[in-house]
């Protein structure tokens, strides 16, 4: 890293032109472990100028957002700060007194081609197959030409800035070394639109420089922003930021990049999330998607995959991050997902199940939840999973499963309810109805009617939970109680008569 001894201030600076997406996460956790690595300091900046796009409620969700995964910002909406604001629609004074002092110093002008000429121009490119570029028609105009035009049209203009129009601008990332641009490439680009907005250029640009930000931490997409960046902050005189662009995501497919809104897909052509929400009502565990994007593109080292994110703080490091595009591993967020789950403590897994429960429309009894959650816990990869794997210890109104399902193999309806008769007498009986003081009682009772004790245990499972997998069986029964099994269990035997009869 090029030595500095300025603090390091770094910046999430989203646009809020929708739902927070994944990729914007993954930039917002990087500049949050190199400013917690450092004891540094993160901002949060809402670069809102561009009002075609802007989405008003998506501020909110990336607040929201980052909260929920733990990313706290020293300096931003709701917090505050020393630089503020923090939303750019409420700094629009300054990029226009700087966009100004920019034209007063020869390094922009201002340009006054209608939409119509622009459009013609366009036209004209798109005919001769160039690229589009604005043809710097105001650069040049005579000082009587500028006073007519700015008369014509009633003061109608926007501020473009002169960019060089030879040689070559370098850029210097962290991760990439020197980047070299051709200038010629580069468009006199608009600083700062007719409707008084500054562009995402202009008010990028001054926002880094008047925040201090030390490091511009952000997806590789940017890259090509980079010299015009550049540019602007020689232009300015003052000195850019460092500069690091973190590695493309790929869809898990390999091919493509990880879509912007669209969703992404597997390699099964499958649809994989890519919004932060649906992740969230997926399941996932705001520390599990943490742990997984941290994995995107950066590495702990020791091949080690899991680790809490105070282990990835202490040992962040910008060159360790890996500029090739990485593939996003969707599969291994369910596994990381499923060990978060297991080694969370079961009051509070039990209070993130709940409303999931309820939702799916259970009853939840709290008591009976806490007993529950052990024997789920390793069996959920997702939070969404507590009722495929739970949901029936809820269902007070029990349905027996049909005949067919509850006769376990070998066996006839007859012989099944016979045995289930033979449970129930055996399972009434019991001092208690410990697990233990079940499962050796009716291994007994298997032995006695000659039977394998996998089929007892089947018919016993299918009989008191309608189901072929469930937890452990004789957990799962002393969970639901010896009453309701017993009831669950002559229901089923009717079920079984019902046929035979
Ligand atoms: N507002 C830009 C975005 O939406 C910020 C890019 C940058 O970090 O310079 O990603």
């Amino acid at each position: 890293m090029t030595a500095s001894d300025q603090p390091v201030r770094v910046r999430f600076a989203p646009s809020p032109t929708g739902p927070l997406h994944i990729g914007g996460v993954r930039t917002a956790l990087f500049n949050w472990l190199f400013a917690r690595h450092s004891g540094g300091t993160f901002i949060l900046r809402i670069e809102d100028t561009d009002r075609n796009r802007y989405v008003p409620e998506s501020v909110q969700g990336i607040t929201e957002g980052l909260r929920w995964l733990g990313l706290d910002w020293d300096e931003g909406p709701e917090v505050g700060g020393e630089y503020g604001p923090y939303v750019q629609s409420e700094r629009l004074e300054l990029y226009r007194k700087w966009a100004d002092w920019l034209v007063e110093q020869d390094k922009a002008y201002r340009c006054y081609c209608t939409p119509k000429r622009l459009a013609a121009l366009r036209e004209e490119q798109k005919k001769r197959k160039q690229s589009f570029g604005y043809d710097r028609h105001c650069r040049y105009l005579t000082p009587e030409e500028r006073q007519r035009l700015h008369e014509e049209t009633g003061g109608q203009y926007v501020i473009r800035f002169k960019m060089p129009l030879e040689g070559q601008t370098v850029v210097h990332d962290l991760l990439r070394g020197e980047i070299t641009f051709e200038n010629a490439q580069l468009n006199d680009l608009v600083l700062l639109k007719s409707d008084g907005y500054p562009t995402y250029h202009l008010a990028n640009v001054i926002d880094d420089h008047l925040m201090r930000v030390s490091h511009i931490m952000r997806a590789e997409e940017w890259i090509s922003t980079a010299p015009i960046h550049k540019n602007l902050y020689d232009a300015f005189g003052w000195q850019m930021p460092q500069l690091v662009h973190l590695p493309i995501i790929l869809n898990p497919s390999g091919k493509g990049k990880l879509s912007k809104r669209k969703a992404g897909f597997n390699q099964a052509g499958k649809r994989v999330p890519v919004l932060l929400d649906e992740f969230r009502e997926a399941g996932y565990l705001p520390e599990a998607i943490v742990n997984f994007l941290i994995n995107v593109g950066w590495s702990f080292g020791e091949d080690r995959e899991v680790f809490s994110v105070q282990e990835a703080i202490e040992r962040f490091d910008i060159q360790r991050i890996n500029p090739a595009a990485s593939i996003f591993p969707i599969e291994k967020l369910a596994w990381l997902n499923g060990i978060y789950i297991r080694e969370m403590p079961d009051e509070r897994l039990a209070a993130l199940v709940k409303p999931i429960l309820e939702r799916a429309g259970y009853t939840v009894d709290d008591a009976r939840l806490m007993q529950v959650i052990p024997l789920i816990k390793e069996r959920m990869k997702t939070l969404n999973d507590v009722v495929a794997v739970g949901g029936f210890f809820f269902e007070w109104h029990f349905s027996p499963a049909p005949p067919n399902l509850l006769v376990p193999k070998d066996m006839t309806p007859a012989q099944t309810a016979e045995v289930l008769r033979a449970a129930v007498r055996v399972l009434g009986r019991l001092p208690n109805f410990q697990p233990e003081t079940q499962e050796r009682a009716m291994r007994n009772l298997a032995q006695k009617l000659k039977i394998k004790p996998g089929q007892l245990f089947s018919a016993l499972r299918m009989a008191t939970t309608a189901r072929k997998a469930t937890p452990p069986l004789f957990e799962t029964m002393a969970v639901l109680g010896r009453e309701a099994c017993l009831e669950r269990i002559r229901r089923s035997i009717r079920e079984l008569e019902a046929t035979n009869a």
